[in-house]
């Protein structure tokens, strides 16, 4: 039997002729954090969906704490012991925040719903509003009265569906790395979708990337944004372009950037043409460098400018560059690589970017 807590194996889901889901496997160790990422209509929410019992699957099969959920055999939703967070929060609006908690509990002592309640919001920072209504608390706080909710049955396995996507950019980021902080000292098994992926980096053991229903790379977030495993999730996941290169060594690429060098192998015969990935910080602007590329354009970001710059060969790059190097398009500023991961794909005719 596995170890996983989650185990989901080759399932597919179709809605008529449109086929959602294809083929996707992946796991969760207990007490690991999961995020689905992708852009809009590549099947996150389906793949949830299929995990909570909301939608049954074609083929493959699913299994929470290894008993098997879908596939061979269903258990519905109620009986599948998840918790599930909402984008729009989904409280009951005429119920207090203690009441909105312990809503679940039915079938427990008085006490015991009390102590559990009182323990999730002071864990979620909301032990002195536990009075209030859900129209008197903030976007952030709903969501904290959300997250004590689906966890006060104390749930196998969390879901939660693009929650913080009503809150602003700033609240996003700090609630994320707090509910991991959460979730990590309980040890939750949590299963998230996100199109965000600073979200997803914040939150997750491993991130999932999906295009089209199928699942492009499963893996920690370091090795999905340096080892992307194919264009596609180089294109999703992070910034950057392709330039062309010549395998020259088992290790070495010859680019119009100069010969780029890996402490690996790179999977292709020495002569091999191949495209290799440019992240904007792999570019260093440098004004004493002796190489040179002309200012294509320019984005003010604050504390960088992510320029669009291009080389000699007509290629171009991105560099992110401290803004208080400002430089005008057309003009040509020093620069130098800096490739510390070097990520190389079959030349195509694929391009990186949406
Ligand atoms: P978003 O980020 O926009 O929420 P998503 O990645 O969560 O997108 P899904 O909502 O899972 O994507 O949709 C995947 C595909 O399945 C899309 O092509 C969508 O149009 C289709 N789809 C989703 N739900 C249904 C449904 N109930 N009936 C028919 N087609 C559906």
């Amino acid at each position: 039997m596995s170890q996983n807590l989650l185990e989901v194996r080759e399932i597919s889901k179709f809605y008529g002729d449109v086929q959602a889901v294809r083929n996707v496997s992946f796991s969760l160790a207990e007490g690991e954090i999961g995020c689905l990422l992708g852009p809009s209509g590549c099947g996150k929410t389906t793949l949830l969906r299929t995990v909570a019992g909301f939608e049954d699957i074609a083929g493959g099969s699913i299994s929470i704490g290894g008993r098997v959920v879908a596939g061979p055999s269903f258990v519905a939703p109620e009986r599948r012991h998840i918790g599930m967070v909402f984008q729009d929060y989904a409280l009951f609006p005429h119920l207090s925040v203690a009441d909105n908690v312990t809503f679940g509990l039915e079938g427990m002592s008085a006490g015991e719903r009390r102590r559990r309640m009182t323990d999730l919001l002071e864990t979620v920072g909301l032990d002195s509003e536990k009075h209030r209504f859900p129209h008197e608390l903030s976007g952030g706080q709903q969501q904290r009265v959300a997250l004590a909710r689906a966890l006060a049955p104390e749930p196998k396995l969390l879901l939660m569906d693009e929650p913080f996507s009503n809150l602003d950019v700033a609240l996003r980021e700090s609630l994320s790395s707090e509910i991991r902080d959460i979730l990590k000292a309980r040890s939750i098994t949590a299963l998230m979708v996100t199109h965000n992926q600073n979200e997803a980096f914040a939150m997750a053991d491993k991130v999932g990337v999906l295009s089209q229903g199928a699942m492009q790379q499963w893996d920690s977030p370091y090795a999905v944004y340096h080892h992307p495993s194919n264009v596609i999730v180089a294109g999703f996941v992070g910034e950057g372009g392709l330039i062309n290169g010549t395998v020259v060594d088992r290790s070495a690429v010859q680019t119009a950037l100069g010969v780029l060098s890996a402490d690996i192998d790179v999977p292709f015969e020495v002569g091999c043409d191949v495209s290799v990935l440019i992240r904007p910080e792999d570019i260093v602007h440098d004004d004493n460098s002796p190489h040179y590329a002309k200012v294509v354009s320019k984005t003010f970001r604050g504390p960088t400018i992510l320029y669009v710059l291009q080389l000699d060969s007509g290629e171009t790059v991105q560099a992110l560059v401290p803004s208080h190097h400002s430089h005008g398009p057309g003009q040509s500023i020093g620069l130098y690589p800096d490739v510390q991961d070097l990520v190389v794909f079959e030349r195509g005719n694929a391009s990186v970017g949406e």
